[in-house]
């Protein structure tokens, strides 16, 4: 794993390359206290022609600059982030490489304040092909639990995300869901995203998703997809989405880095249960395919969204 520190008011010194373990921490951490931590995902890909390539990591890494800003706290710069990432990256080996950068108040804080030191860390971990392990996902519309409130943190990738919609998820599970979506905290009248990834609905040639205004993780495959949409001729929407007009819908589909593309099967709402078009014609086979073909080096990448290891490794 890499790690790197830095002191309140300072920038990051150079890191270095450690073996994989535990770390030690103040029990008085800004993170242990206050959740005080930002994490990011993304993935590295060994192309069909050999290279290594990371896909848009420089995203990843203003994504984390926003957040730090929302918690008080010191990023690293782009150039540092993604340095970093590249050094994280192991030789050629099979499938892709999850990396996960966390950035946490480490110093200790005794009153509500801000850490006095923060620690930049990446540790990586091989992980294999989400989309082929399972088919559509089936979701339920959750009115217990709200994952995010206007003026809240849950547009950053904050450490404090994910602990509570476990309970949701889990509760989900249990009565054989894949996953839950979560409404708006506001209204409970529009759709905002699942608990680790985002949602778009297609009806004729309009997909749309609901905007990221503070309560929804801007997600860089939701970017990009967007974008491959418009490419596909789609009119692509970002908007408030009702759930009605979820349940009118004619295609249902996620996105984020580990699933890439993932089509909704169907969508539980109350006890209404909608299904929707999945498969060989549908559009999220289609944007699938063209995107994990520009990270693979299959199609080639007009945008600028692939960033080469080869000859960065020293
Ligand atoms: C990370 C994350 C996403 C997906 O973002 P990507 O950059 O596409 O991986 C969506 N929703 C939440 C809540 C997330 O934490």
């Amino acid at each position: 794993m890499y790690v790197a520190k830095c002191k309140q008011g300072e920038s990051f010194s150079e890191g270095k390359i450690i073996p994989y373990g535990d770390i030690s921490i103040s029990p008085c951490s800004g993170i242990l206290k206050y959740g005080q931590g930002l994490f990011e995902g993304l993935k590295a890909h060994r192309t069909e022609d050999g290279r290594i390539t990371l896909f848009r990591p420089d995203q990843n890494a203003l994504r984390m600059q926003t957040g730090a800003d929302r918690l008080c706290m010191i990023p690293p710069s782009v150039e540092q982030f993604v340095e970093a990432v590249k050094q994280t990256v192991p030789p050629p080996g099979e499938g892709a490489l999850y990396i996960r950068p966390l950035l946490i108040g480490s110093g200790a804080v005794l009153g509500m304040a801000s850490a006095p030191e923060y620690t930049f860390l990446i540790y990586v971990s091989p992980v294999g092909n989400y989309h082929k392990a399972s088919s559509g996902l089936n979701l339920k519309v959750d009115h217990k639990y709200r994952r995010a409130h206007t003026g809240g943190a849950g547009g950053v990738k904050s450490c404090t995300n994910y602990s509570p919609v476990l309970k949701s998820l889990l509760e989900a599970k249990s009565l054989g869901f894949s996953d839950v979506l979560f409404l708006d905290a506001a209204t409970g009248r529009n759709i905002e995203e699942l608990c680790t990834c985002n949602i778009f609905i297609v009806k004729g040639n309009i997909v749309s998703t609901p905007p990221t205004l503070g309560t929804i993780l801007p997600g860089i495959t939701r970017k990009s997809i967007s974008e491959l949409a418009r490419d596909f001729g789609y009119e692509v929407q970002e908007r408030d989405v009702s759930v009605e007009e979820l349940l009118e819908a004619e295609e249902v589909f996620c996105t984020g880095t580990a699933m890439v593309v993932k089509a909704v099967e169907t969508v539980t709402f109350h006890d209404k249960k909608i299904k929707y078009m999945t498969g060989e014609g549908a559009m999220s086979t289609k944007l699938h395919l063209m995107l994990t073909n520009i990270q693979m080096g299959v199609v080639e990448d007009t945008k600028g969204w692939i960033v080469e290891m080869d000859g960065l490794l020293k």
